[in-house]
């Protein structure tokens, strides 16, 4: 066949998860090992006793996924680090070490690549875990990261996206949106920076949603808290790509419908205010902008009396329905409508 000849497929066609699954739908697992791989947040791998293995990776680009002109490096490296143990945490796992592999052009510095060693040092103290390798490269322009993220939990204890059921409760912690209205300051200030590079940059009232933002946190405190409390979520995913995206991953593994209720889902005031600030409506950005890194999770509604003494930072947002019945957003006033998964904007929109 000529060049001329070969089929040529977008990328955007498939979307991000549609592209994955094209990829990998002919890779079966040859070892017994493998117990759960692509689908989740992290591979599960079987070993001696009593704990699985959790493996998660993840590709960090320049100009993609971070853009230095707003941010520093030493967050950068603390906030690569931070991610993929989120999915460790997202699979009720505890992350124990990490693998640490950059490509680098001659743009940076001996003491650049320092400063992101710092966050990723920082990272690796704060969430007790270790680096154990990595891999550098050169490149040709830009600055690429990737950070492999390795942990274990209880057998009896992993939590996946595919297990949610009919009549369970749907819970978020912390509050959604915040990291999205954070990159709008930053991208403001960019812009007025490239025009008039002497105006100072506006940003210090904005500290709470520029921290969610630059240096975002994992939730380690909700994965003990559940575990303290003796509740076992039914389904879990950590909420990197918005709320929308995220329930329907879990729905579509789980083969389920969610009714999700506006009015419960959790903004921050701060949140609130930046929204409108940039003419955005606070509920689109809690359920499209991404990156809160919240953890996202159904539980039995036998364990909701459980859940309601742990009175820090979770709400009950909605209920896991039949598949049937659709994935929908009651809102305030009561009408509703379909949950729209725009979690790809890396690949459609960048
Ligand atoms: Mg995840």
């Amino acid at each position: 066949m000529s060049q001329s000849e070969t089929p040529r497929t977008d990328i955007s066609s498939l979307g991000e998860f549609g592209l994955i699954k094209h990829l990998t739908s002919n890779f079966l697992p040859q070892n017994s090992s493998t117990v759960f791989g692509i689908g989740d947040d992290a591979a599960v791998i079987d070993c001696p006793g009593e704990h699985y293995q959790l493996v998660s990776t993840d590709l960090l680009l320049e100009g993609i996924h971070f853009d230095l002109m707003y941010c520093p490096l030493k967050h950068l490296g603390y906030k690569s680090v931070v991610v993929n143990l989120s999915d460790i945490y997202a699979m009720n796992g505890t992350p124990e070490q990490i693998l640490f592999s950059f490509g680098v052009s001659n743009r940076f510095s001996v003491e650049a690549l320092e400063e992101i060693y710092k966050g990723v040092e920082l990272a690796c103290k704060t969430y007790e875990v270790d680096l154990i390798g990595g891999d550098t490269s050169s490149s040709k322009q830009g600055l690429m990261l990737s950070v492999t993220a390795i942990g274990k939990v209880i057998k009896e204890r992993i939590v996946y996206r595919h297990t949610a059921r009919e009549g369970d409760l749907v819970c978020v912690s912390g509050d959604l949106g915040a990291a999205y209205c954070g990159l709008q300051f930053l991208e403001r200030e960019k812009q007025i920076y490239l025009e008039s590079p002497k105006v100072q940059p506006e940003l210090e009232d904005h500290a709470y949603v520029l921290g969610r933002q630059l240096k975002p946190e994992a939730r380690r405190d909700i994965v003990k808290h559940l575990d303290n409390y003796n509740i076992l979520p039914t389904s879990m995913i950590d909420v990197s790509d918005g709320l929308s995206s995220d329930i329907m991953h879990i729905c579509n593994r789980s083969k389920t419908g969610v009714q999700l209720y506006e009015e419960n889902i959790p903004v921050s005031r701060e949140a609130y205010e930046a929204a409108l600030t940039f003419n955005l409506d606070p509920m689109t950005c809690a359920l499209n902008g991404g990156e809160d890194y919240e953890l996202l999770f159904t539980i039995s509604k036998d364990d909701r009396s459980k859940l309601d003494q742990i009175m820090s930072d979770l709400s009950v947002i909605g209920t896991i329905g039949a598949a049937a019945d659709g994935m929908k957003l009651y809102t305030k006033s009561g009408n509703s409508y379909d949950l729209l998964a725009q979690g790809w904007q890396h690949m459609e929109n960048k």
